[in-house]
């Protein structure tokens, strides 16, 4: 096999783990970048978080989508002098610009030498050359592509030459984003496999949980606390919560979201609506402009049932922190989590329901209830990254997988050796793979 521009590729993240991605293509004459994420997690070294390469020798940085894990890092890049073009899709372009804003400004509140500050992403968004999805384009003679990837707006894989990166793919029945279309022959195929061993056994959409949820709460009168991601999951659940408000209208209650971050990406949902499969309403959605007292907590908790949607998701962080510590102590509450909880979060840790938690130091009771949610992740399972691979590759070809676990990644390579090519491999931190041969 021979490639027409490149012949090695190395991951400086998003290989071995699901944090921090970061791919170098090499050739002869150029070499491009595919994301440069953050790298995330309490177990994360802080090395990993500097460059393991020299930006100058970059001539193009090609972004999948917005998220921090695989946009985190753009703001070193053009800190230690990169300035080549970063191409990804408007509403990557859009997303990344508030991620990336709030990346820069809690790094400079931890640190008084911060890895990079809010001038740095200021410079990463003069580089951001916007390009539509599933035009054909090229760049210094590599034809490039960018497909629908699902996942989040404006998420995409991306095609260079021959070789294809899936970045992070999106589900077929994602009830608010169109489904991945990946499509030629590509030789090559770099895929994620943050689920390469799971089976998604409930619809995106069914509403039973939601509505079990809803019914509870209404007869405690208490509050359902959402963990939600401000990306993509905060947005899917007010969408979930508007269906299942619009079916039973017995069930409509106040939806607040506190997140500032979410509120803004809500205003990109209405910007790139044509993306969607429909619409978002957000009009049910009352801001929350005080903070906790006792007052608004007898009120919260024991006089009307009410919903609230906060950050972050695995309760790492973020508002959620703040309710959390006021509604945990009363029985009449729910603390919902719908999605993955890694380990060592504090939303792990709830989820295994303990007497006690500490929050800052404090010792904080655990009376409310505390239930996880696991069919509304935003990534592909197996069968639906299988399917994408045959549609995005031909026979014979070369299939490299990241962005996994290890467990998740060796199960599904082996599935990918029997359904679709006996020529694949997983990828590793640093090590060169050759592609030319
Ligand atoms: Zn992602």
């Amino acid at each position: 096999m021979k490639l027409k521009n490149f012949n090695k590729l190395i991951s400086f993240g998003g290989a071995d783990t699901v944090t921090g991605s970061c791919h170098l293509l090499k050739g002869e004459r150029l070499n491009l970048l595919v994301d440069a994420g953050l790298f995330q997690g309490g177990d994360v070294k802080v090395h990993k978080n500097n460059l393991s390469f020299d930006p100058k020798v970059i001539d193009g940085v090609f972004l999948t989508h917005a998220h921090l894990d695989h946009s985190g890092l753009l703001p070193l890049l053009a800190k230690k002098g990169f300035s080549g073009p970063i191409f990804c899709t408007q509403a990557t372009r859009d997303i990344a610009e508030v991620i990336l804003l709030d990346s820069a400004s809690l790094l400079q509140k931890k640190s008084d030498d911060p890895l990079y500050r809010t001038q740095d992403v200021q410079r990463v968004m003069n580089l951001i050359e916007v390009v539509d999805f599933e035009k054909e384009e090229s760049f210094k003679g590599v034809n490039f592509k960018f497909h629908h990837a699902g996942h989040i707006p404006g998420a995409a894989s991306v095609s260079l030459d021959e070789v294809i990166f899936s970045g992070d793919l999106g589900r077929r029945d994602d009830i608010l984003l169109k489904r991945p279309s990946p499509s030629g022959d590509h030789k090559v195929a770099i895929i994620e496999s943050t689920y390469g061993a799971h089976h998604h056994r409930l619809a995106q959409g069914d509403l039973q949980e939601l509505k079990g949820l809803v019914e509870r709460i209404i007869k405690t009168q208490g509050t359902l606390l959402i963990g939600a991601f401000s990306v993509a999951r905060s947005q899917m659940m007010l969408s979930l919560l508007n269906r299942l408000m619009n079916e039973f209208p017995e069930l409509e209650i106040p939806i607040a979201m506190d997140s500032p971050m979410a509120l803004k990406v809500n205003g990109l949902y209405q910007k790139h609506k044509t993306l969607l499969k429909e619409e978002v309403d957000f009009s049910r959605v009352v801001e929350i402009k005080h903070t906790w007292d006792e007052s608004t907590r007898q009120k919260k908790s024991h006089n009307q049932a009410n919903i609230l949607i906060s950050s972050s998701g695995m309760v790492s962080g973020g508002k959620i922190l703040t309710h959390l510590e006021e509604l945990a102590p009363y029985k009449e509450n729910i603390l919902f989590l719908p999605g993955f909880l890694s380990e060592g979060t504090l939303g792990r840790k709830l989820s295994e329901r303990p007497e006690h938690f500490l929050l800052e130091s404090r010792e904080i009771e655990l009376h409310c209830d505390v239930v996880q949610g696991l069919q509304y992740s935003s990534h592909a399972d197996q069968n639906e990254l299988i399917d994408w691979l045959k549609l995005a590759t031909r026979s014979e070809a070369l299939v490299l997988v990241g962005h996994g676990d290890k467990e998740e990644k060796e199960e599904f390579l082996k599935s990918i050796q029997k359904e679709v090519t006996k020529n694949a491999a997983l990828l590793e931190f640093g090590v060169e793979i050759d592609l030319g041969c």
